[in-house]
């Protein structure tokens, strides 16, 4: 029987809980078990897909093809498994499916409830995940905070999930412990009060990581173990760091692994997190800089700066980076910016490389565009992701081709000159609304051509498979026209005859991709497009 590790978190949201989800199941690894990692978002959408990331943070995208969660990514950088469907559970899956067997008469006739049906739903899908990845352990993180009315059904399933498998279940929470300023002390009771309403659902749990400014001192956890319930050794802390793969070893120093496994009556081992620590070690040490600017819009909302949406992006540069022992700098550059007034441009030249990351709709497009013609005239090193590349061929068939009117149909629907344009399936989606999870979406298969840069930064690889999430490509029709102005395809699928990778010559690093390398990018093995993109930077 697998082991099943529920981890909720108390008091607000934002405080980590998937990089602790993650750095648990990290540490289990490093004791020889097998790790799944679930997340369940309580929202109504069916998917990530149709949020935008200014409001829910990045879309991660499996291999299968699933939009979804941005902790996804955590699980995957930090085990270095790939996950699934399976992985993935939100409200609005749960209700469709409940519906969906309701319809096809799957409850025999019965009148189907809330309570059970929907925590019934979740606990057969995380009984799944943990069969389908054979997995010793399953951590199931539940989103949101607790006594929030949104995950209540979610706690329901936890606590169902006990009673049923008593010896196999551990509840942690994950809360957050303030140090106001003006009172310069660490206080307990919002956790203190998250626990009682975690205790209101019915669940006690056994173990609580105090996420902090600092680490909790004595007096502090002997408070949370009294008023919480919880053996003072299964109060951990969570400090605040520099970097998120810290945190496993961090964890260890409080011998988190062992507490858990002690609580499922299983021998202590030793960990192994040799390799990680090595890495960590070169993260903290002085480096020189590289600085990387990424040309987006989805990071500015009022007066703060969002990374979230970009987090993947941002984990693969700096993966990429520490392999180099360099520290990465990056910085966000407002497209509308360049849009506004061209003078600002000659600022990229601050920068080692250019990234213009994926995105959607109209806004920011023509600055992007600039921004990619002045990288590919003053040989700045580029690297154009998803959008990032759609766009540098548009660049490339007005400026090189002299195709001035190029675009792509989904910023101009009827321009002249689509260079990008949809294919006829998407075409028939959009037109009866079908938006939601129906990109071109997950693992593809990518030809690479031989003696290209790219095929180089694969390790002389002649196919790779690589993550999709679009529904624009490169017009088949116009590839003649960008070759013979000298741009590569370096790449394509070879299935559908559709180009997934550009570059160019003579110039130190210049490519793009339609898909998004950034999701197979992992702590422990950065991407080699990253890697090259990086390498190139440097010089
Ligand atoms: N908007 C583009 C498309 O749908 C690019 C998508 C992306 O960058 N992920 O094809």
């Amino acid at each position: 029987m697998p082991k099943f590790i529920f981890v909720a978190g108390g008091v607000m949201s934002g405080i980590g809980k998937g990089v602790a989800t993650a750095s648990i199941g990290k540490i289990l690894q490093s004791k020889g078990f097998k790790i799944t990692a679930v997340k369940i978002d309580p929202y109504i959408n069916v998917d990530a897909g149709t949020m935008n990331p200014i409001e829910h943070g990045e879309v991660f995208v499996t291999d299968d093809g699933v939009e979804c969660d941005q902790d996804l990514g955590n699980y995957e950088r930090f085990l270095d498994e790939s996950l699934s469907t399976i992985n993935y559970i939100t409200t609005g899956r749960v209700y469709q499916a409940v519906i969906n067997r309701e319809r096809n008469l799957g409850y025999g006739g019965r009148c189907v409830e809330v309570v059970p049906d929907i925590p019934d739903e979740a606990i057969a899908r995380i009984l799944k995940s943990a069969k389908k990845n054979r997995a010793d352990f399953v951590l199931i993180e539940i989103g949101g905070t607790v006594g929030e009315y949104q995950n209540m059904l979610f706690l329901e399933a936890a606590r169902m999930m006990k009673i049923r498998y008593p010896g196999d279940v551990l509840f942690i929470l994950v809360s957050y412990l303030p140090v106001p300023k003006m009172i310069g002390e660490m206080k307990t009771k919002p956790t203190q009060n998250a626990v009682r309403m975690l205790n209101e659902a019915g669940i006690q749990p056994d173990i609580i990581l105090g996420r902090s400014s600092s680490l909790l001192d004595r007096p502090r956890k002997k408070k949370i173990s009294i008023f919480c319930n919880v053996n003072i050794r299964d109060i951990i802390s969570a400090p605040d760091i520099k970097s998120i793969y810290e945190v496993p070893i961090n964890f260890e120093k409080e011998n988190l692994g062992n507490r858990i496994l002690k609580k499922f009556d299983l021998n202590s081992k030793k960990s192994n997190l040799e390799k990680w620590e090595k890495l960590v070690k070169v993260i903290k040490k002085k480096k020189k800089p590289i600085r990387i600017g990424i040309v987006g819009k989805y990071f500015e909302t009022g007066k703060f700066t969002l990374m979230d949406s970009y987090i993947s992006v941002i984990e693969a540069v700096k993966h990429a980076a520490w392999f180099y022992k360099k520290k990465p700098e990056i910085y966000w550059l407002s497209a509308g910016k360049f849009e506004k007034d061209s003078r600002f441009l000659k600022e990229l030249k601050d920068y080692d490389g250019i990234i213009v990351p994926g995105g959607f709709g109209n806004r920011g497009v023509e600055g992007k565009i600039k921004a990619i013609q002045f990288c590919r005239e003053e040989k700045i090193p580029f690297l154009g992701l998803c959008l990032g590349m759609q766009l540098a061929v548009i660049e490339f068939a007005r400026n090189v081709c002299g195709l001035k009117k190029a675009n792509s149909t989904e910023f101009s629907a009827n321009c002249r000159i689509p260079v990008i344009d949809v294919m006829p399936e998407q075409k028939a989606l959009l037109k009866e609304k079908k938006y939601g999870g129906t990109m071109r979406l997950g693992a593809y298969k990518c030809e690479l051509k031989t003696g290209t840069k790219s095929w180089r930064a694969y390790g002389r690889n002649k196919i790779t498979f690589e993550r999709h999430r679009h529904r624009y490509e490169l017009n088949n029709e116009f590839r003649n026209v960008l070759e013979d102005k000298g741009m590569i395809i370096a790449g394509i699928n070879p299935e559908k005859d559709l180009v997934e990778i550009i570059e160019l010559k003579k110039h130190p690093f210049f490519i793009g991709v339609q898909f998004h390398p950034e999701f197979k990018s992992r702590f422990l093995k950065p991407h080699p497009l990253f890697k090259e993109f990086i390498k190139a930077s440097l010089h």
